[in-house]
């Protein structure tokens, strides 16, 4: 067993990037192009619109101009489409965001699609999503691109590592299974149908959980000092009526056991905000033939 678990502060990474991310937008201000993120919300979801509210909050703090777009709920799929084909052609535009989930009548893929990829801030099209199973350029998603940053600024060492990523969406899960892939990690993952969980955990020596499921994961199923990073957000009302996140691990179980781990809320989220941010000026330094800014995470 380890000494407890140090706890790695996502919110301090974030900072760290956003100063970066304040230089890099005035640089490109001081040569007339301003950066800008337009962000799409459709509907009135109070979850979305939180998230939306804070990464916009996180594009003024680092010279980033952003704009919303609020569609109303019972948009059609082909007006929204029409939206993001406008935002694609709008020269004044570098990064596009479509707030997911969308309200069910719409076709999530079919708005996507339309995104053009050099503004696809999220890494979501089918091209970027391509551009990162080959290991190209492109834009990645901004989840898994802060937790990478997140293990790069704690020194992990990811080659020959067993690593187990529980949850398979295509916004955390898969992504980030193909970058620890690509830097020659064992991946397992695990999901919902997975028959025995504890049996992956007990050997992995990094355990990322993107699940949603609060406290799927204990410190008893962790290999000591094993790197533990918690994706999930849960928000739970407690006995005496106030509001907290939870993550997927159990937090004061597992760091007894773990090494490091990141804590919820404070770790991947900020870290995710952050991401969208160099995204959008890494977007914005490829459409005016720039080169990419260096984002120094330690
Ligand atoms: P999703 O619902 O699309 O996918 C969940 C995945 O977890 C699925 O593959 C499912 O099979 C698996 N799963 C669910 N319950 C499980 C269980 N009990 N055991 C094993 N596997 C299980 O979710 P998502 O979009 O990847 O998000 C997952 C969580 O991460 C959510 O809580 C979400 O709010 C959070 N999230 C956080 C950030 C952030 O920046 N911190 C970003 C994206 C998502």
């Amino acid at each position: 067993m380890t000494d407890t678990a140090h706890v790695v502060s996502g919110r301090k990474l974030r900072d760290k990037l956003l100063v970066q991310a304040a230089e890099v937008s005035a640089s490109l201000r001081g040569r007339n192009l301003p950066p800008r993120l337009a962000v799409v919300l459709v509907g009135e979801n109070p979850a979305s619109l939180v998230y939306v509210q804070s990464k916009m909050k996180a594009a003024e703090s680092c010279g980033i101009d952003s704009t919303l777009l609020t569609l109303p709920a019972q948009t059609d799929q082909a007006t929204l489409n029409t939206t993001i084909e406008q935002l694609n052609t709008d020269p004044s535009v570098n990064g596009i965001l479509l707030q997911l989930p969308l309200p069910s009548h719409l076709d999530r893929d079919t708005a996507l699609d339309a995104i053009s990829p050099a503004k696809d801030v999220d890494g979501l099209t089918p091209t970027n999503v391509g551009l990162l199973e080959l290991k190209r350029d492109g834009l990645k998603p901004c989840t898994p691109l802060g937790i990478m940053r997140i293990l790069e600024s704690i020194g992990t060492k990811l080659k020959g590592i067993d690593a187990v990523m529980i949850g398979r969406s295509d916004l955390v899960g898969r992504p980030m299974a193909s970058l620890l892939a690509q830097e020659e990690a064992t991946v397992t993952m695990c999901h919902r149908y997975t028959k025995d969980i504890g049996l992956y955990l007990k050997s992995a020596d990094l355990v990322i959980v993107a699940a949603g499921s609060p406290e799927l994961v204990k410190g008893k199923q962790l290999k000591p000092g094993a790197t533990v990073i918690d994706v999930g957000i849960t928000p739970v009302t407690d006995d005496e009526g106030k509001r907290r996140i939870l993550g997927d691990c159990a937090f004061d179980s597992c760091k007894d056991v773990a090494a490091y781990i990141t804590p919820v809320p404070g770790g991947v989220g900020p870290m995710t905000v952050a991401s969208l941010m160099t995204n959008t000026l890494d977007a914005t330094c490829r459409q005016h033939g720039l080169p990419l800014p260096e984002w120094k995470i330690r």
